[in-house]
């Protein structure tokens, strides 16, 4: 799956992320991790409606990424607003 050679490419753990393939679901977020996209600033936090939409429409846009890795990138106004699960 082509997320895995980003996951490695920025060097986080890969966990069960893109494990599922395209289910619906993107890939679950290990921990201390966050999604990002390759284009952009922001990171997300959780799976947000952007994160969905990224997945369904473009997944090799997705990331995930360890948050330290997020560094420099601010977070996703969806994700900072939505409750933890
Ligand atoms: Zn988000």
């Amino acid at each position: 799956m082509r997320i895995y050679g980003d996951i490695g490419r920025v060097g986080t753990r890969s966990g069960a992320a893109g494990a599922k393939g395209r289910e619906g679901l993107p890939p679950q977020l290990g921990p201390g991790q966050v999604y990002a996209m390759k284009s952009g600033w922001v990171f997300h936090t959780g799976p947000c409606q952007i994160v969905r939409r990224t997945w369904d429409f473009n997944p090799e846009g997705l990331l995930v990424i360890d948050a330290e890795g997020a560094d420099g990138r601010r977070q996703c106004g969806s994700c900072a607003a939505a409750p933890k699960d």
